[in-house]
């Protein structure tokens, strides 16, 4: 059981995240739509510390951490329970595929070179690349980086997968793999919140959507739910737009 509550963050006077409540189950994908600036990322990366929140409590199992009073500790600890993958891919351009990989469990899990290497080749057959472990980031298609980005996350074996935005950076010659690559592991049911701006891929994988605008959740529910017969004019305006 994943549960947030209370999540305030600020960037000086912009209140960025202005309250946010959220529940997640073991096994659930839930997708996070809205425009731009609303707090969509900003809210994935306060669950991970890569933004440190102001207010609020991140639960995660039997970790409970008070965000206003997390330490060291408190935030390895949170990080070590969740794996992110960025939009930009983020890969280190002087590591090939396989120590991009190997590079979180070594360093954060402490794994020996061995063991993460071992790993390292269960995942890049299961992202479809079995044979490119040597290839440097720049001699791969952005579709090949971003499932190399995706397979050091599910490296981690992670309790909740964080995904923002993973296919908004492809030429979309790319974005199909990437997709396809994401709705297997939903269908392994690992617990994810995913922003996308991928409205029928949404759909698609998500047991529950949830609507942001200014800060706040402002609507959630099943994707035919919000998809077809939303609740707020704000939701609906936006959909809309996107549809
Ligand atoms: P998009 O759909 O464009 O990705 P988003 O919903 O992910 O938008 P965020 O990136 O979370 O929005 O940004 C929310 C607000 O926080 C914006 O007003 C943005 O300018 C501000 N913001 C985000 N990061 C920072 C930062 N490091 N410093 C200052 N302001 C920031
Ligand atoms: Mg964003």
């Amino acid at each position: 059981e994943i549960n947030v509550k209370g999540l305030v963050k600020r960037f000086g006077q912009n209140v960025v995240l202005n309250g946010i409540d959220l529940s997640l189950k073991p096994g659930e994908r839930v997708a996070i739509i809205g425009p731009s600036g609303t707090g969509k990322s900003t809210l994935l990366r306060c669950l991970n510390f890569l933004d440190r929140p102001d207010e609020g409590r991140i639960t995660l199992g039997d970790l409970s951490v008070d965000v206003a009073r997390a330490g060291k500790q408190d935030i390895l600890a949170l990080r070590r329970r969740t794996s992110f993958v960025f939009q930009n891919y983020a890969l280190f351009a002087n590591k090939n595929a396989r120590q991009n990989i190997t590079e979180g469990l070594t360093v954060v899990r402490g794994w020996t070179r061995e063991k993460a290497d071992a790993r390292a080749e269960q995942i890049l057959a299961q992202i479809g690349l079995a044979d490119r472990g040597d290839s440097y980031p720049a001699a791969m298609s952005g579709g090949q980086q971003q499932r190399v980005g995706i397979g050091r996350a599910m490296a981690l074996d992670a309790d909740l997968m964080l995904f923002d935005e993973p296919t908004s950076a492809l030429d979309p010659e790319w974005v199909g793999e990437v997709l396809d690559l994401i709705r297997r592991i939903a269908d392994g049911r690992q617990t994810m919140l995913i922003v996308t701006h991928e409205m029928q891929f949404a759909r698609e994988i998500a047991d529950r959507i949830i609507f942001m605008d200014g800060g706040r959740i402002v609507e959630q529910g099943p994707p035919d739910q919000i998809f077809g017969n939303a609740k707020d004019d704000r939701t609906r305006a936006f959909l809309r737009r996107v549809g």
